[in-house]
């Protein structure tokens, strides 16, 4: 192609200075634009007039003209251009051409089927011997993939350089011949190093954390030594708080062998560490959750479990002992529903502190579930030795607890069990304990026993009896014995107690103490109860009438009746059904159901009172010792236990000493608050005269006779009255 070169090619003919070089030689011309066509360029060249004279195949393909069409186009017609590109860097070009002789600018030229590639362009200027312009000539490289090849490239980089800073990762470079240090810009950010100033290895230093730079400097030393790669995490303190750094980086070493530079990466790990820890927290809270109770902080049932597996291996091993003690706490239900939960939960947390106060620390004290508590003594342990663990139980159970503002007891029935003696298998030896606690609990709780084979029998009785009590409700089986009630002073019979008995077919007359206890817990008693009170009313109102004697009928009444909304009516039912009225009725309730400040019991209590009907406080001085608290529930009479009348008479009573003085108490006491006194459980002529004596007005008791059937009372008013029989 034609240059502009000022110096004039000796060997070409005189050219006109007017017009453009001719070349006259086809054969020269044809040559010439073979190697036009060779450039890969394309290459295009007009006149004054900005037509094109000249245009190579390139030129024409990558515009996609036919050559022959070219003549007529215009050099740089803005057709070739976007809009934007012609009024700027076109504009520009066209200029520094003029100005400089040529201009180079990279734009968007338009094909003539109107797509677009991306070109380099060069534009110089022909001008003849004396410096007069005399054409253009233009070339075109299609750059378009060159630059979206950049454009990729750059936005790779953008897409790393985000990437690394969502990552909080940076990279760094530390040549060791010349000490510089290079370091990313995420790396710049993550150590708070300023980035106007040349980063050092010293600089880096000072933002370790003083307590972490020993370890960084080793970590570096022995990659240096071993040319191994390295890991380490620091802390660094920066302007914006102290930040967790992981690094890593290996040795690259020169021709010699001798480490040349070092690189690597490090990585801002604050907040996955900080989740790290929390995790490893959540973790071990779960774990805890797993094996531990939540209410007391005890043992729960899946650790024991595991435990006891563990003491029975090692025992299997070093023929070893293995005892298990099963507590369940005493009436825990009527604390749960008379003090509330709160309170019940309470409880349970002060037993568990007890109980893991009696024993020693080698011990395991479990919290199974409910009110039910297990122990695994350590180490191995003789029978002796595991019922002195029971009793230290009990005797830390003893003291009063405090809840809702009162004092109340708690006991506890606990059973013991050995391996290998009483058994071989762990389920065994836990069914075993159980079995033992539920002896415990039927002999009146309060107490421990050492499991006996003869107990898994009664375990299965118990079940039977349970069989056999449903149907007794639902069919005849139930009947009533009537206990006379005496006014000591005068002798006069002035009531009796219903007392319920169960005639069973093949265990004949069972007494409640068999079966009331199973009643409660089933449930049952709410039917049982609410068929005794029927059926003494009608009794008590038949005798008023075919007797002429104003006796009142004396019912008791179980917590979980008194807990019925439906209780109040029930008697109401009762008296309207008999006839009886309301004030020859009297309710039986034990002490437990008075620590119900608030709860329903009370207004129960209250709906029976505004009734008529009187009430009793049964077993007084066996349980929770509320006495004070009597006055503020209108019961009438305080009904002494057996076991306190039972201590009388034994030998010189005095209302100053021993079970005078607490029997003496509870009368005056009782009379304080205005309140009647009946005791239980009088069998001799000398309990009666010290009664006397203390005040109390009335008596019940063997001493007058047994319960009597319905049919023998009548009988017994007249003639058996008289005749007191000591026992
Ligand atoms: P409780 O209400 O304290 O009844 C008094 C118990 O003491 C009766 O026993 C009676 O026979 C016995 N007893 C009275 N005087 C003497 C005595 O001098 N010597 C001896 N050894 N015993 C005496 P029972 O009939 O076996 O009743 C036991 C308990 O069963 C009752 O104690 C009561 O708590 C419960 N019970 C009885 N019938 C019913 C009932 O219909 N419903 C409910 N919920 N409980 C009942
Ligand atoms: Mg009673
Ligand atoms: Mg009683």
């Amino acid at each position: 192609m034609h240059s502009a070169s000022p110096e004039r090619d000796p060997d070409a003919p005189a050219a006109d200075p007017r017009r453009l070089p001719r070349i006259t030689d086809l054969g020269q011309l044809r040559l010439l634009s073979r190697i036009v066509d060779q450039v890969g360029e394309g290459v295009a060249v007009a006149d004054n007039d900005a037509r094109i004279v000249y245009a190579n195949a390139e030129f024409a393909r990558m515009h996609r003209f036919d050559l022959a069409d070219l003549q007529a186009r215009r050099f740089m017609g803005s057709d070739f251009y976007t809009d934007e590109d012609w009024a700027g860097p076109v504009q520009t070009l066209m200029r520094d051409a003029l100005q400089t002789g040529i201009g180079r600018c990279e734009v968007s030229r338009r094909r003539t089927d109107g797509t677009t590639f991306t070109a380099a362009v060069t534009l110089s200027t022909l001008r003849d011997d004396a410096g007069d312009l005399v054409g253009r000539v233009l070339c075109v490289r299609d750059v378009t993939e060159r630059c979206e090849a950049l454009a990729q490239l750059l936005s790779n980089e953008r897409r790393l350089a985000d990437a690394q800073a969502i990552a909080r990762l940076g990279s760094w470079e530390w040549d060791l011949v010349t000490d510089k240090l290079s370091l990313s810009e995420q790396l710049f950010i993550i150590l708070d190093l300023p980035c106007d100033e040349e980063p050092t290895y010293q600089a880096f230093l000072l933002r370790v954390h003083p307590d972490d730079r020993s370890s960084v400097q080793e970590a570096v030393s022995a990659a240096m030594a071993t040319r191994e790669p390295f890991e380490v995490t620091y802390r660094v303190t920066t302007g914006h708080g102290e930040r967790i750094v992981h690094a890593r980086g290996d040795v690259v070493a020169d021709a010699d062998g001798a480490p040349a530079l070092m690189r690597g990466t490090a990585q801002d790990v604050t907040e996955a560490k900080v989740a790290e820890a929390s995790l490893r927290e959540a973790n071990a809270r779960l774990a805890e959750l797993a094996t531990r109770d939540q209410l007391t902080g005890l043992t729960n049932r899946a650790l024991f479990s595991d435990r006891l597996d563990q003491a029975l291996a090692l025992g299997r091993r070093g023929r070893r002992n293995v005892a298990v003690l099963f507590v369940d706490i005493d009436r825990f239900k009527t604390v749960n529903d008379s003090l509330g939960h709160h309170c019940g939960d309470e409880v349970l947390v002060e037993v568990a502190r007890r109980i893991v106060g009696a024993l020693r620390s080698s011990d395991t004290v479990a919290r199974l579930g409910g009110d039910e508590f297990a122990v695994l003594l350590g180490g191995s342990s003789t029978p002796e030795e595991a019922a002195g663990a029971a009793e230290r139980v009990l005797l830390a159970l003893r003291p009063p607890f405090l809840g809702a503002g009162i004092e109340f007891f708690v006991g506890a029935s606990i059973g013991v069990a050995l391996w290998p003696e009483d058994c071989s298998s762990k389920e065994q030896l836990l069914q075993h304990a159980d079995v033992a606690m539920y002896r415990a609990k039927g002999a009146g709780g309060n107490r421990f026993e050492m499991f006996q084979p003869a107990m898994t029998v009664a375990a299965h009785e118990r079940l039977k009896l349970e069989a056999d009590l449903r149907r007794a409700v639902d069919g005849d089986e139930l009947f009533l014995r009537y206990h006379p009630q005496v006014n000591l002073a005068t002798g006069q019979v002035i009531g009796v107690e219903a007392l319920v008995r169960w005639a069973n077919p093949v265990r004949g007359e069972v007494l409640p103490s068999t079966f009331i206890p199973l009643a409660e817990e089933t449930a049952l008693i709410v039917p049982i109860g609410r068929w005794v009170l029927t059926h003494a009313c009608r009794q008590a109102a038949r005798w008023r009438a075919e007797l002429d004697t104003p006796l009142c009928m004396a019912v008791n009444v179980s917590p979980l009746q008194l807990a019925q909304p439906d209780f109040v009516s029930d008697v109401i039912e009762a008296l309207e059904e008999t006839g009886l009225p309301a004030d020859a009725l009297e309710l039986e309730v034990t002490e437990s159901i008075l620590i119900d400040e608030a709860g329903s019991a009370i207004q129960t209590l209250r709906a029976l009172r505004q009734l008529g009907v009187g009430l009793a406080i049964d077993d007084f001085g066996t349980g929770y010792s509320s006495l004070a608290s009597l006055r503020r529930f209108l019961v009438d009479r305080v009904k002494l236990d057996m076991s306190l009348i039972a201590e009388l008479g034994k030998g010189d009573d005095s209302a100053r000493e021993g079970s005078g003085a607490l029997v003496a108490a509870a009368i005056n006491l009782a009379h304080a608050l205005g309140l009647e006194t009946v005791a239980e459980g009088i069998s001799h002529t000398r309990q009666v005269e010290t009664l006397n004596r203390f005040g109390c007005e009335q008596g019940q008791g063997f001493y007058w006779t047994e319960p009597l059937l319905a049919s023998e009372l009548p009988t017994w008013l007249v003639q058996g009255r008289p005749d007191r029989r000591e026992r």
